[in-house]
């Protein structure tokens, strides 16, 4: 298989374009993909202090690296936030990970934990709960990186969600007939008290997120975690990732889809406003933001 620009030994196909590549147009083509994104979509502005949250998995490693050489010697600044949300057997090994790569790139880290923000490990959290472990996990991973975002003094947040999370979303929210979620999926303004989130990664997919980590020398093999099975995504993943596969560009349309149904129904379909939670001031729909509603729940 050779390079499709260069003729060179080919390390990657791209069937969804009809093209291979070898390491270096592969790595170069990776690079200016994720800065087309963030051009094109105004991700990131000069002076703005970028919070990345680097889990340590190979998403989040690969975008703490593909961003710290982005703006290497430019006027941005950025630094890594890890939530150890308390998975056992899970975690530990993806947090020494998230630190090793962080002390690599010199960016400074801040590491916030479930047990010290809410009071419990999410082990403890889902024992005996009939909700999957995943609603309490992102429902407080994302309260926490919003905290630590504004501790932090970020203007954004930049999370490591690539093509094939993008299109699971998407389709997730299709088959749950949740209109509403969906026309939240990508806020097209800012809101009080919430850092905005940024994408960068999110028109690669996950495969050649983890060969950039490799071919950099970042990969980090980390081990799938205990809950995922229990998921919707799962399912999900398994038939877009069978779809993929017989017909290479499912993911990159369903994305395309969807922003054509947005485009179309923004105008009858205005962007909620958000209040501040009664218990803990972070921004919420309704009166009780939903990591306050289920620690009500889970304090009983
Ligand atoms: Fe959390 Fe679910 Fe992801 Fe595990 S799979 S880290 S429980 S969201």
């Amino acid at each position: 298989m050779l390079c499709s620009l260069c003729r060179e030994r080919a390390i990657v196909s791209q069937r969804y374009l009809g093209r291979q590549l070898c390491q270096d147009h592969f790595v170069q083509d990776f690079e200016e993909r994720m800065a087309k994104t963030i051009v094109v979509n105004g991700m990131i502005e000069k002076g703005e202090r970028i919070a990345v949250a680097v889990s340590g998995g190979k998403d989040s490693t690969a975008l703490l690296f593909a961003l710290a050489r982005a703006f290497a010697g430019r006027d941005v600044e950025l630094v890594a936030v890890t939530v150890d949300e308390g998975i056992a057997g899970y975690r530990d090994d993806t947090i020494l990970a998230a630190e090793r790569i962080a002390r690599q790139l010199k960016v400074e880290q801040m590491i916030v934990s479930f047990r010290e923000e809410y009071g419990y490990d999410l082990d403890e959290m889902v024992v005996g709960k009939r909700v999957a472990p995943c609603t309490y996990c992102g429902v407080f991973r994302k309260n926490a990186l919003n905290c630590a975002a504004k501790r932090l003094g970020a203007s954004k947040l930049a999370t490591g969600h690539n093509q094939d999370d993008e299109a699971q979303s998407v389709m997730m929210n299709y088959l749950k007939g949740d209109m509403e979620r969906l026309m939240r999926f990508r806020p097209r303004r800012e809101q009080p008290g919430l850092v905005p989130r940024i994408k960068p990664l999110r028109d690669i997919p996950e495969k050649e997120i983890a060969l950039y980590a490799m071919v950099n020398g970042v990969y980090f093999e980390s081990r799938e975690c205990p809950y995922a099975q229990l998921s919707l995504r799962a399912d999900v993943r398994d038939m877009m990732n069978r779809m993929e596969s017989l017909f290479p560009g499912t993911r990159q349309r369903t994305l395309q889809g969807f922003e054509r149904i947005e485009d179309l129904c923004k105008e009858g379909w205005a962007q909620m406003e958000l209040a501040e939670c009664g218990e803990c001031g972070e921004p919420c729909v309704g009166e009780r933001c939903k990591a306050c509603e289920l620690l009500g729940r889970l304090r009983g």
